[in-house]
């Protein structure tokens, strides 16, 4: 039989795609029966008033298109939602355009506005779809490191990645797998990079409420002369424990978003009608709701650091986001993947091997990641799980 031919079964731009390590460590943890603290979602339930407006709307017959760039009262809530947060004064009818997550929220911005042969500075251990989404651009990823413990950078080496062909920047704090929340001097020293090389700046703010220790989130696009290079991605997903709706939103100055509307409309047309309609509901929740989320997250992380600890891990400890890296390098194993296997098979829970953040597999292979957006009962199942590593 006649094998097919490269060309025939994948074109050349996918070449070097790999299955993402986070949902097929998702896949095995359900294979095995083992504790999920692998990929990010939460597995407790959404808030009921934003359950009961998603029902009310496919009941009321919100079934059919939205208009391509988002409903116009769910963009109406996103610039109420940026005014009340940040002061930021976003207009819905030119600066927003609603996408199926933040996923295709950033892959939308980067094919709108990337060339092939451009290049793109991400702080690396990254969320690995930033590198794909490269990829599909056309564009180069050029790395620069966050140091450990701290997951700081430092301003020379992200200053030596700029160059003539730079033309956008990844930023995404709080940080998704460090826990970074990046400082108001380290945003600085990014935007006048970007200033000074005309690059945009395109910010994951997917955990902004997920925060702790009184840190701050802020949106670089609050800072001064940031507005018009600034693409700021967000969505439902993280805030409201709703990671399978798919709906997020990208904010950018008129004439990006024009063109990012260009590429939205071709890709999905729009998101999920309805669920948009129950995003009004949700991001007008009272203040309450985002402080609450942020306490309880706090208390999670403190009970899974604990957890972690206690079964031998040095974690490093987030200031935000919902993840909790750990350096393995105490456990006598090869690698991540080789730890990340004993784990699932002998404990019965599921990590992210560390090397998924990084661009070179060795450079992660003394790290692991548990994610904790997880009920109280499933830590205390990891708890007694891991107690099978020392014990
Ligand atoms: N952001 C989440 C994580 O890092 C979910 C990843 C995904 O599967 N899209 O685990």
């Amino acid at each position: 039989m006649a094998v097919a031919s490269a060309r025939r079964t994948g074109s050349n731009r996918i070449a070097n795609f790999k299955e993402s390590v986070i949902r097929e460590m998702t896949r095995l943890a359900l294979a095995h029966g083992a504790v999920n603290l692998a990929q990010g979602f939460p597995d407790f339930a959404a808030p009921a008033e934003i359950k009961g407006a998603a029902q009310e709307a496919i009941a009321e017959d919100v079934n059919q298109y939205a208009i391509t760039w988002g409903s116009k009262p769910f963009r109406r809530a996103i610039a109420d939602y940026y005014r009340r947060f940040y002061a930021l004064e976003i207009d819905p009818e030119t600066e927003i355009t609603v996408c199926c997550g933040a996923t295709e929220g950033m892959v939308a911005s980067m094919l709108a506005l990337l060339n092939p042969g451009d290049e793109v500075v991400v702080f690396e251990p990254f969320y690995e779809n930033y590198w794909p989404d490269s990829l599909l651009s056309g564009a180069v990823c050029r790395y620069v490191p966050l140091h450990a413990p701290e997951w700081t950078f430092d301003p020379q080496e992200l200053r030596s990645a700029f160059n003539a062909k730079t033309r956008a920047v990844i930023v995404n704090s709080p940080n998704n797998p460090t826990g970074r929340v990046f400082s108001r001097d380290e945003l600085n020293a990014i935007a006048e990079l970007c200033r000074e090389h005309d690059c945009f700046l395109l910010t994951d703010e997917i955990y902004e409420h997920i925060i702790f220790d009184g840190e701050r989130h802020i949106p670089a696009m609050t800072l001064p002369g940031m507005r018009e290079r600034s693409v700021l991605v967000n969505s439902l997903s993280k805030t409201f424990s709703v990671t399978g709706w798919r709906v997020g939103w990208v904010i950018a100055a008129p004439e990006l978003t024009a063109s990012i509307r260009k590429v939205h409309d071709f890709l999905t047309v729009g998101a999920a009608a309805p669920l948009q309609q129950a995003g009004v509901t949700a991001l007008a929740l009272p203040d309450r709701y985002f402080a609450e989320l942020a306490q309880t997250y706090e208390t999670k992380r403190n009970l899974l650091v604990g957890i972690l600890q206690k079964a031998g891990f040095r974690c490093f400890l987030p200031k935000g986001a919902y993840y909790i890296l750990c350096d393995i390098a105490a456990f006598p194993f090869r690698d991540d993947v080789a730890f990340c296997r004993h784990l699932l098979e002998v404990a019965g829970v599921a990590a992210v091997p560390g090397s998924s953040f990084f661009s070179r597999a060795e450079d992660g292979a003394r790290l692991i990641r548990f994610c904790f957006a997880k009920k109280l009962e499933t830590l205390e199942a990891a708890a007694e799980r891991l107690d099978r590593l020392t014990g």
